[in-house]
């Protein structure tokens, strides 16, 4: 039987597009003409979940508005059912935007990651401050950065 057809806007090199395409299996949770959501191979905790747009985009900066939109009206639902069939009483949205991010697939994703007291799981990360002023700055820079994007 010949392998099923690569989405339009694809990338044949890409393993969620062959993903998408049924080339490589994967544990499919929900589909629609937009978006697939399958379970993640290297679990963080059982039921991690991956949400993608079935059409190539690298990351969340050439993810086009409708698409996102496509994939968060899903989010609701799948959240919940994430939690409710993991026991999960808490639940991280994470999605990894470059190398220093993170990311490994550069195909933009969402992982659903089911979250319980006492899992160990998180970034150890620590909040700063700004000095006087500074917080100011980085406002017009992103502003003005936003202007021109
Ligand atoms: P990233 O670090 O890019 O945000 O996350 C990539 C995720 O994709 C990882 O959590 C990894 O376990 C998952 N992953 C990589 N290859 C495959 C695969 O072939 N199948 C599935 N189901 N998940 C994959
Ligand atoms: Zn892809």
């Amino acid at each position: 039987m010949p392998a099923p057809a690569l989405h339009p806007m694809s990338d044949s090199s890409c393993i969620f597009c062959r993903i998408v395409a049924g080339q490589i299996p994967a544990l499919r949770i929900l589909e629609d003409d937009h978006a697939l959501a399958f379970l993640d191979i290297g679990p963080l905790a059982l039921g991690h979940t991956l949400i993608i747009p079935k059409n190539h985009h690298q990351d969340l900066r050439d993810l086009p508005a409708d698409t996102l939109a496509a994939i968060s009206a899903h989010m609701p639902r799948l959240a919940a059912a994430v939690m409710q069939a993991t026991g999960a009483t808490g639940l991280n949205l994470l999605q990894n935007t470059g190398r220093s991010s993170g990311q490994a697939v550069f195909h933009v994703h969402f992982h659903l990651i089911p979250r319980r007291e006492g899992d160990g799981l998180g970034y150890p990360w620590k909040s700063g401050s700004y000095q006087a002023g500074a917080a100011e700055t980085w406002q017009r820079r992103i502003a003005d950065a936003l202007a021109a994007v």
